[in-house]
Formats: C-alpha cells, sequence, structure tokens
C-alpha cells in the first residue's frame, strides 16, 4: 500500500512527488507517457533559474530530481480506473491489469488537445493533420503549412514552423492574439509567416495526403489554401475522466474543483497542475508546479490526522 499515488509525470505530478518524498510518504508515480504536456514546449523563458530551456530538456531535470528519492516509485502506463474501498483507501487499476493501492491520490493529469471536428480532420489525422506544431514542424522542411489558432501554442508553434518550414499561415478566427506578447512579437518578425485572420477553417482537403484547406472567407482571392501540413492548436481540454470516476466535482468550465490546500471534494483526492482550477486557470510549469508541491503537503497533513475534510470552496 502507497501513502499516495500521483497520476502524472508533467510539472505538476513530478513536483508533487519530490515533495512526497521529502515528507517520507511511500509514493508511487505514474504517467501514461513521459513528460506530459512541458516536452512539447520548444523554449521555456519562465521558469524561475533557468533564462532559457528547452521543455524536453527541463522535464528530464523535473524527473531526475523525483527519482532520485527512495520514497519514489515510478511507472509509465496509463490508469484506466479509480474506485474508493469502504476503508478508504484508493484502488488503481492500469491499461495493463496492474493494480494498485494508495492511502490518498493526487490527480496531476494535465489537459488533452481540443479537435476543430471539421471534414477531413480526422482522416488526415497523422498524414499531414497533427495537433503539435512544436513536435512535428521538423517533418514539413521547405514545405508550406498552416497553424490554426491564436493561443500560446499556436503562436509559439507558428514561430518554431517558421525556423524550417518554407511559407507558415498563422489562420486565427479573430483580429487579435490571447498569446503571451513575447511569441506574438517573435511570430511577426518571421518573413515567412502569413497571417491569416478573421477565417474560419472548414475543411481540410487532400487525397491520401493533406493538400489543402478550406476557409469561410476567401483570403488573397480564393478560399482554399494550398498546404503540406496542418496542425491543430485551439488549447485543449482538462482531463478530469478519472477525478469524474471518484465523484470530484467539476466547476461550470469542465476543470476539477480545488480548495487552498489542493484538496477536491473527494476526501483523500487532491489536483494539481492544469487538470485543476487552482492558480486561477492560469496553466503554466511554475502554477502546476506549486499547486504539485501544495498538493504534497495537503495529503501529508492529511495523513498526519488532518481527516476532518473542512472542503469550503467558495465561503468567504
Ligand atoms: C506548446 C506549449 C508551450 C508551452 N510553453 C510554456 C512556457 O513556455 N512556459 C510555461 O510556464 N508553460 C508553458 N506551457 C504550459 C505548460 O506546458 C503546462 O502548463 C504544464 O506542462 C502543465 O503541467 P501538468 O503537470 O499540469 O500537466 P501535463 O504536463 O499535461 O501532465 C499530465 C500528465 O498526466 C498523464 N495522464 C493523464 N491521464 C492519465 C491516466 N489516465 N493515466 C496515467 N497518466 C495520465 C499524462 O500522461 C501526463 O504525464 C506550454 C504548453 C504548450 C502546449
Amino acid at each position: 500500500m502507497f501513502d499516495v499515488l500521483v497520476i502524472g509525470v508533467g510539472a505538476a505530478g513530478y513536483t508533487a512527488a519530490i515533495y512526497a518524498a521529502r515528507y517520507k510518504l511511500k509514493t508511487l508515480i505514474v504517467g501514461a507517457e513521459e513528460g506530459g504536456m512541458g516536452i512539447t514546449a520548444a523554449d521555456v523563458g519562465n521558469w524561475p533559474g533557468e533564462i532559457e530551456i528547452r521543455g524536453p530538456d527541463l522535464m528530464e531535470k523535473f524527473k531526475k530530481h523525483a527519482t532520485s528519492f527512495e520514497e519514489v516509485t515510478h511507472k509509465i502506463g496509463r490508469v484506466e480506473m479509480l474506485e474508493k474501498m469502504a476503508d478508504g483507501h484508493f484502488k488503481a487499476t492500469m491499461q495493463n491489469g496492474d493494480i494498485y493501492e494508495a492511502r490518498t491520490i493526487i490527480l496531476a493529469t494535465g489537459s488533452n488537445k481540443r479537435h476543430l471536428g471539421i471534414p477531413g480532420e480526422k482522416e488526415f489525422s497523422g498524414k499531414g493533420v497533427t495537433y503539435c506544431a512544436t513536435c512535428d514542424a521538423f517533418f514539413y522542411k521547405n514545405k508550406t503549412v498552416a497553424v490554426l489558432g491564436g493561443g500560446d501554442s499556436a503562436v509559439e508553434g507558428a514561430a518554431i514552423a517558421a525556423q524550417v518550414a518554407a511559407k507558415v499561415y498563422l489562420v486565427h478566427r479573430r483580429d487579435t492574439f490571447r498569446a503571451e506578447p513575447y511569441w506574438v512579437e517573435k511570430v511577426k518578425s518571421k518573413e515567412n509567416v502569413v497571417f491569416v485572420l478573421e477565417r474560419n477553417v472548414l475543411e481540410v482537403l487532400g487525397e491520401q495526403k493533406v493538400a489543402g484547406i478550406k476557409l469561410d472567407k476567401a483570403f488573397e482571392g480564393s478560399d482554399i489554401l494550398a498546404v503540406d501540413g496542418v496542425f491543430i492548436e485551439i488549447g485543449s481540454n482538462p482531463s478530469v475522466d478519472l477525478a469524474v470516476q471518484l465523484g470530484c466535482r467539476i466547476d461550470e468550465k469542465g476543470f476539477m474543483d480545488v480548495d487552498k490546500s489542493m484538496r477536491s471534494s473527494t476526501p483523500g483526492v487532491f489536483g494539481a497542475g492544469d487538470v485543476t482550477n487552482g492558480s486561477n486557470y492560469f496553466a503554466q510549469f511554475t502554477t502546476a508546479a506549486g499547486e504539485g508541491a501544495t498538493a504534497a503537503n495537503g495529503v501529508f497533513n492529511y495523513l498526519q490526522g488532518d481527516q476532518h475534510h473542512g472542503w469550503m470552496q467558495g465561503a468567504c
């Protein structure tokens, strides 16, 4: 039996494991794949102590730190089901059938990329349509690509794609960007990025692979842009499936509802990182790490006998 099962090997999960280990809690950390969302960040310029670092390198440091403790067991695998047993402990069933038991849970499950749901998107997924410009731009050397979206990942993705592709269309349904001004300035400085604003994409076109996208309004005389690749970067939805299984309250925006100690509405279950509504929905490495630390502290207090749940979300 573990003291705490941390689900998620991103910034939130690894930080929770580091703190749990220093509280001498027997900790199991599992994640469906290495590194979480962090490995898709090209250049991270706001992690304190590192003026600039690649996302994969930062996540490798997190992993190395978390797994340096003898209290921490680290496994890669998907948790399929979580159950709360009659005596209050938790049972996790993995995709491969393995079962783990823990006295508490920290859900650090992050988020899933949103899909557009337009014709051609599913058909050409993996054949020119992908959901991570910073991961896949490299495959489009000297080609023409479209990045769809207006947030951080779209604008950063367009800037990265512009380093290898011959031409990048940045297609956004509005005329202004939600992204950090740092990335907006960077993408505006790229001569091979063409801004296609106030346009929606209606369809991805092609035969065996992507050949173009169809817009709702013509751009420079045509409603079709010829492209070799399409990166859909329209944000993500919190991965709350496991929280729902445990009966945790989900807020009106679809995030796991937590209080200041990162407690969910289900006793013994804590949340951290992009999956929660902590940190005012500000989804960053620093906030995910901070929430992970707070969640581990919450677990420690809970196991010390602070069993009174006292869940006061929304109270003045
Ligand atoms: C392109 C891009 C660039 C970014 N750049 C920056 C930046 O420069 N600075 C910054 O501060 N932030 C940046 N961010 C945001 C930052 O990456 C995230 O806020 C942060 O990584 C979130 O960490 P997390 O631990 O909450 O979630 P994640 O890193 O998403 O981790 C979630 C983990 O949960 C696991 N998981 C989910 N479901 C299950 C399951 N059922 N079983 C097992 N495991 C499961 C996943 O496998 C994953 O390991 C960027 C994001 C993107 C997409």
